[in-house]
């Protein structure tokens, strides 16, 4: 039911309004088998968009080979199959997408807002400050074998997420002109999700909140390229014993594919949400038919934000 339980204040002007047909998504890196906060963030993402009747899609992206392997998207694709969370699309692959990010890399070209960085890592740390300091915008380096940064003018960007509230950010002093093209070249991230919001009409961005701090360079883009800009949700993030986020970087354990209902009502709880008793819903279908319906934003925890 579009709408249901979200306060007036939550629809900013950089937020859609709810009365469109909802379209989610969950869209991991292959870079290892899913564990306990990645399912967090698919159960979060699916149960948001499948009590406001939406549909909920799958994106893998991989456009960093170096970092990935087939073998991992398939762990994921068996993983999400395991635990009952069907995409209502075919899986898209960002690899096979490249056509779409030079189309929108042309587009910022045209505006005159890309160049080409030479910096290094090195350089820039040296030169301290969080934020790119413009050093090569007007030196005109060929582009070939270099990064691409667009060149971000001053502005607040603000959005009101779902869970976490409003945040207001200057993308040109918090990051300065961002890289949406890496040496190699390989797409950035913040390119290829923005491209693909867009393409596959995301309209609800459900994540793990260690993705808020790229929500504004995110709609910055958004508003370059003339793209909607999609409601955001953050979800809390799992942590380890040491209070480490639990990642693949971390060693997180792997699912186990053959605990499924477990895994579930242990995502569901750290999601906030209240667990029927285990007799109720002996099976997988059965208990996500409860997530479904008994799915509450305002249950979210606002901590491990
Ligand atoms: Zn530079």
């Amino acid at each position: 039911m579009p709408g249901r339980g979200i306060p007036a204040n939550t629809v900013s002007t950089v937020n859609k309004t709810t009365s469109e047909p909802y379209v989610g998504r969950f869209a991991p890196s292959p870079t290892g088998p899913l564990h306990l906060g990645s399912l967090v963030s698919a159960l979060g993402s699916w149960a948001d968009a499948k009590h406001h009747n939406g549909k909920w899609i799958v994106r893998i992206e991989d456009i960093d080979p170096a970092r990935e392997s087939p073998a991992a998207t398939r762990q994921i694709l068996d993983s999400l199959s395991a635990h009952h969370l069907h995409a209502d699309n075919a899986v898209s692959y960002q690899h096979s997408h490249s056509l779409h990010y030079d189309l929108a890399l042309n587009t910022l070209r045209e505006q005159g807002r890309l160049f080409a960085c030479t910096c290094t890592r090195k350089h820039l740390r040296a030169l301290g400050g969080s934020s790119y300091p413009g050093t090569c915008r007007e030196q005109q380096h060929p582009e070939e074998d270099k990064a691409l940064r667009v060149r971000i003018d001053e502005e607040t960007i603000q959005f009101t997420d779902l869970v976490c509230g409003v945040s207001c950010e200057d993308v040109s002093r918090s990051v300065g002109d961002f890289i949406v093209r890496r040496r190699g070249p390989l797409y950035a991230y913040q390119l290829a999700v923005v491209v693909d919001d867009a393409r596959q009409q995301v309209t609800h961005v459900v994540r793990g909140a260690d993705l808020l701090d790229n929500t504004a360079r995110q709609i910055a883009l958004q508003r370059l390229l003339h793209y909607p800009t999609p409601a955001y949700l953050h979800l809390p993030l799992v942590k380890d014993a040491e209070g480490r986020k639990l990642s693949k970087q971390t060693g997180a354990e792997p699912l186990d594919n053959t605990s499924a209902l477990s895994n579930l009502r242990a995502a569901w709880g750290l999601l906030g949400q209240s667990c029927p008793p285990k007799s109720l819903n002996p099976s997988c279908e059965a208990f996500l038919t409860h997530c479904r319906v008994h799915w509450s934003r305002a249950r979210i925890p606002t901590s491990n934000h």
